[in-house]
C-alpha cells in the first residue's frame, strides 16, 4: 500500500494543537506522532502549517428542487467548491418523492452522486407526508445509513410543512429505530400571516422577508419542538437556528436532560440583516433570515460555551436569475445562500483569529461534532490512527480577499465578496488522495463514495 508521510505541522487533535508527523497508508491514517526514520513513497512538509481532519458539512442542498427553480450545486460543482473549502464529507437533503416510499430519497442520491461526487457524501431523507407506510420505513432507513430525518415546520404553501401530531409520530418512530429528527423550526402561521399582509400592504423589499420571519416566530417553533422532545425522548436537532433565545432555550432543554442539540450556519456568524436592505439584498435572502447585531453576538457565545454544537453552511446555491424572480417580490425568491466553500475559512478568520472561538473548538464544531453527533465517528472527524485519512493543510498567515473571482462555487454571483480573510485551504487529501492542491484539482470523477452512518 501506497504510504504517504506528512512532517512537521501543527496537528489539531482533540484538546491539543502539536507538532507532529502523520503516516498515511493507502486510505487511513496509521500512524501520529514523532516519526523519524520512516520511508514513505511520498513525502510532505507542513511546517509553518496547520493540519485538520477534513471539514464536514452535514448541511448542504445540492440539486434541490424549491420554489420554481433547482439549486446549482450537483455532486459534481458542489463537492468541487466543498473540497477547496477543506471540506471532505457532505450530508444532503432529499426530500420525500410523493407517492413513492421513502427508500427513494436515497436511491435518488446514489444516482445522482454516481460518477460525480468528488468528495464522500451521506443523505438526510426529508418526510413531508407521514402517511403510515412511510413511517414504517424508518427503521429501514436508519439500517441503511440514513438515520438522520429533516421536517419542516413551515412552508406550508410548499408542501413540506409536517403538522404537531405528525411530528409526534416521526419522533416516536426515530426513537424506536435510533434515528434522529433533524428540525426546521420556524412557525409558518405567523409567518404566513406577516407576509400576506405586508405583500398587501406593498411592503415587498428584501429586507421584508427578515420582518416577516421574526425570531419570535423561530422562538415559538423552538419551544414547540423541545416540549415534543421532552414529551417522545426522541433525539432532536436543530437545523440552521439563528436567534439568541433559542440558544438559550436548547441550553435549559439540555440542563433538564433532554436530548437536543443545534448548529448554527456560518452566514449568521457573519452577516446581519442589514444586508437585505442593500439594493441587491435578495442575495442575503434565505430561512430563517439573517438577524441583528445582538442575535450575532449570542450565537458567537453559544459555539464558544458548548450550546451549539456545529456551524454548517445550508448551501443552497440557486442562480442569479433564479433570484431575480424575487427581485419585486420577496417572498418569490429562492431562499438560500451559496456558501459551501467558505466556512473554513471565514470560521478561521472570523471565529479563531477574531478569540471568539479557539482553534480547537473550531475543528470541533465544523469536523468533529458533526462526524460524532451523525453517525460518521471514528471513520470521519479526527486524526488518529484508523481514521480516514481526510486531511486539509491549512495556512493559517495567508491573508486574502474573498470574492466571485477566487471561489469555486458554481454560481454566477456571490454573497461573499471583497471579504479581508485570515488563513487560507493549501492542500486537501480525501482517503489518502491528494484532490487540492493550490488552486489545482486533482480528484477523479465519481471517486466520493456513500458514508453508511450509524448514530450511537
Ligand atoms: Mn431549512
Ligand atoms: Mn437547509
Amino acid at each position: 500500500m501506497k504510504k504517504i508521510l506528512i512532517k512537521g505541522g501543527k496537528v489539531v487533535f482533540g484538546e491539543e494543537v502539536l507538532t507532529q508527523d502523520i503516516l498515511i497508508e493507502g486510505e487511513k491514517i496509521v500512524a501520529v506522532g514523532d516519526l523519524p526514520g520512516i520511508q514513505a513513497q511520498k513525502e510532505y512538509n507542513a511546517e509553518g502549517l496547520l493540519v485538520l481532519p477534513g471539514a464536514i458539512d452535514t448541511h448542504v442542498h445540492f440539486n434541490d428542487e424549491f420554489m420554481n427553480t433547482k439549486s446549482v450545486h450537483d455532486y459534481e460543482t458542489g463537492t468541487i467548491a466543498a473540497a477547496f473549502g477543506g471540506v471532505t464529507s457532505v450530508v444532503d437533503f432529499s426530500n420525500q418523492i410523493p407517492k413513492k416510499p421513502l427508500l427513494h430519497t436515497l436511491e435518488k442520491k446514489k444516482q445522482e452522486a454516481e460518477g460525480k461526487a468528488l468528495v464522500d457524501w451521506g443523505v438526510h431523507p426529508v418526510i413531508t407526508d407521514a402517511r403510515p407506510e412511510i413511517l414504517d420505513e424508518i427503521p429501514l432507513l436508519v439500517e441503511k445509513g440514513a438515520p438522520t430525518i429533516k421536517c419542516y415546520m413551515v412552508y406550508r404553501e410548499e408542501g413540506l410543512m409536517i403538522e404537531e401530531e405528525d411530528l409526534k409520530r416521526i419522533m416516536k418512530n426515530l426513537k424506536t429505530a435510533k434515528g434522529m429528527l433533524l428540525v426546521h423550526a420556524e412557525d409558518n402561521h405567523i409567518i404566513e400571516k406577516n407576509i400576506s399582509s405586508m405583500i398587501k400592504k406593498g411592503l415587498t423589499e428584501p429586507i421584508y422577508h427578515a420582518r416577516s420571519r421574526p425570531p419570535e416566530a423561530e422562538n415559538k417553533a423552538i419551544k414547540k419542538i423541545v416540549r415534543l422532545a421532552e414529551h417522545t425522548q426522541a433525539k432532536v436537532f436543530i437545523v440552521h437556528m439563528s436567534t439568541a433565545k433559542g440558544v438559550q432555550l436548547v441550553r435549559k432543554a439540555r440542563e433538564k436532560g433532554t436530548d437536543i442539540k443545534a448548529e448554527t450556519c456560518i452566514h449568521y456568524l457573519y452577516f446581519t440583516e442589514s444586508q437585505l436592505e442593500q439594493e441587491d439584498g435578495i442575495k442575503w435572502i434565505c430561512s430563517p433570515p439573517l438577524r441583528s447585531f445582538f442575535h450575532q453576538k449570542k450565537l458567537w457565545e453559544g459555539l464558544r460555551h458548548g450550546d451549539i454544537s456545529l456551524v454548517t453552511t445550508d448551501d443552497a446555491a440557486f442562480s442569479w436569475d433564479a433570484k431575480l424572480i424575487g427581485a419585486q417580490r420577496f417572498d418569490k425568491c429562492p431562499n438560500g445562500i451559496p456558501g459551501i466553500e467558505v466556512r473554513l475559512p471565514l470560521m478561521y478568520s472570523e471565529g479563531v483569529q477574531k478569540g471568539r472561538i479557539s482553534l480547537n473548538q473550531m475543528v470541533e464544531l465544523i469536523s468533529t461534532n458533526p462526524a460524532e453527533l451523525f453517525g460518521m465517528a471514528p471513520q470521519k472527524g479526527t486524526l488518529a490512527p484508523g481514521a480516514d485519512a481526510d486531511i486539509v493543510f491549512f495556512d493559517p498567515e495567508k491573508k486574502w480577499t474573498m470574492g466571485l473571482h477566487n471561489l469555486h462555487m458554481n454560481t454566477d454571483w456571490s454573497a461573499y465578496e471583497d471579504i479581508e480573510v485570515t488563513g487560507k485551504v493549501e492542500k486537501v487529501f480525501s482517503r489518502g488522495e491528494l484532490i487540492v492542491d493550490g488552486e489545482q484539482f486533482l480528484g477523479k470523477k465519481g471517486r466520493g463514495r456513500y458514508i453508511k452512518r450509524m448514530l450511537k
